[in-house]
């Protein structure tokens, strides 16, 4: 992809309102464009990672053998009077239709899965059900804030699993959670489990959470993997862990990435969802919900990797692989030599698979070239100039975390990049691109 073909541009302008790291430096980098509070436009280097999430949590699902629907946004009033929600929930957008009709815009689907899966199960047979989707919900929060952590209308993956028995929705939630951790550290997140209280409907629920000073929440953990919400610890930091009885508890701020339930029968009951079960009875079925937020996903990546500098990405949601950059040149002969490597080396990645976006600017300079590149983050950044060609080469660089060690391998120079001969790159490259 050629940069100056890109919608969307680098801005040096933080917006006015830009009241955190992820909704500054998105919207510097061109990632997002604020339409109002708390809701945004992706353009197309956002929606690139965006969508790299989306996938990570689509794999992870379906490996737990999960099936994917989509239900509608738009939902009658009906089915939320009956959970007691309509009135209940504080954020649901409500509208009015055509003659007077009331609708609820979806922020959360159980009063639409429910119906559902009663229309199609009916049996212990059919048992265990699992759905999910991925879509926008809507959420009319008091306080839309912090980039794309609080949004009005922002990006959910929600599951929801039907059961005959307590034991196979327990065992059940046990692999959700495997799949949970597995999908954070995936995406770069170092996510906390932590016990949270279950609202009306459970005893207890879990959230994953995301330790940084830029979180809502507070949690009480142990560095024995022991942790709590701030709703039900009764104790205070410096306690002995309650779990492991010798580390010291502490507290951090932290990002609510996801949270699951145990619903179990909270919205089974509300419907009436039965099957026949094996001796002919009725049994009620049993429910769990386990949710995430792609797009909080997103701006929590980018609270945790950044620098003064910019954004940092991890690989595996980096909107490219490679940020090919080249250094134009008066001199029109050498111009040309450096645009047609580039030429070739971009041809070549995008036919390998490997993603590349080149800043192929005529009218920008290479200092701001590489401050864009800072900004825009992607992991790895190759030059070509004439500086480099003169011996053969190009220059890569990676955009690692200040804490991070320099590459490992050839001639380090300055600032941690170094030289790699033209005819090594791609082979490099498919090597870097694999390392996780
Ligand atoms: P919070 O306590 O932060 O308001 P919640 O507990 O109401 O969130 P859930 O109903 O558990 O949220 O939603 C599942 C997931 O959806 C959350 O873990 C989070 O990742 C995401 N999410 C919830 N509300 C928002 C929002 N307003 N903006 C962006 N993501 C959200
Ligand atoms: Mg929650």
């Amino acid at each position: 992809m050629r940069y100056s073909k890109m919608f969307g541009r680098t801005t040096k302008e933080a917006p006015h309102d830009a009241d955190s790291v992820n909704a500054r430096l998105l919207t510097q980098a061109g990632f997002i464009n604020q339409l109002m509070a708390g809701v945004y436009t992706y353009l197309p280097l956002g929606l690139r990672v965006l969508n790299k999430i989306k996938t990570i949590v689509r794999e992870e699902m379906n490996t737990l053998g999960a099936q994917e629907i989509l239900m509608p946004a738009l939902s009658p009033k009906e089915p939320w009077q009956k959970t007691g929600r309509w009135d209940g929930l504080d954020v649901l957008f409500k509208l009015e239709g055509a003659g007077g009709k009331e609708y609820a815009l979806g922020a959360t689907h159980e009063e639409v899965v429910t119906p559902l899966v009663q229309q199609y199960i009916h049996s212990y047979k059919d048992l265990p059900v699992t759905l999910y989707q991925i879509q926008d919900k809507f959420r009319n929060e008091p306080r839309a804030k912090s980039g794309l952590l609080r949004g009005r209308e922002f990006s959910m993956k929600d599951l929801y699993s039907f059961h005959l028995t307590e034991d196979d929705l327990t065992a059940y939630y046990e692999r959700v959670k495997g799949a949970y951790a597995r999908i954070f550290s995936r995406c770069g997140l170092d996510a906390l489990v932590v016990e949270a209280s279950g609202g009306t409907f459970s005893k207890y629920s879990h959230e994953y959470q995301v330790i940084t000073d830029s979180g809502e929440d507070i949690v009480y953990h142990c560095k024995c993997g022991w942790a709590v919400n701030r709703e039900i610890f009764e104790g205070k930091v410096g306690d002995v862990c309650p779990s492991c009885k010798k580390g010291m508890v502490e507290s951090h701020k932290a990002i609510e990435v996801g949270n699951i339930f145990p619903l179990k029968t909270k919205y089974s009951d509300a419907f009436g969802l039965d099957v026949t079960g094996e001796d002919g009875k009725l049994v009620r079925v049993l429910m769990g919900c386990y949710g995430i937020g792609p797009s909080r996903v997103m701006g929590s990546v980018v609270e945790v990797h950044h620098d003064e500098r910019g954004m940092i990405w991890p690989k595996s949601v980096a909107p490219f692989h490679m940020h090919l950059i080249t250094l134009s040149n008066k001199d029109s002969e050498v111009k040309a030599r450096v645009d047609e490597t580039a030429v070739e080396l971009h041809d070549s990645f995008e036919r390998t698979g490997i993603e590349v976006l080149w800043d192929d600017r005529d009218d920008a300079s290479a200092g701001e070239k590489f401050a864009d590149a800072d900004l825009i983050g992607i992991p790895l950044r190759l030059v070509v100039s004439q500086k480099t060609l003169a011996e053969g080469c190009v220059e890569w660089k990676e955009r690692s975390e200040p804490a991070d060690p320099p590459p490992a391998r050839g001639g380090v120079r300055g600032g941690g990049s170094r030289l790699v001969k033209i005819e090594d790159v791609m082979g490099e490259v498919g090597e870097w691109v694999k390392v996780e």
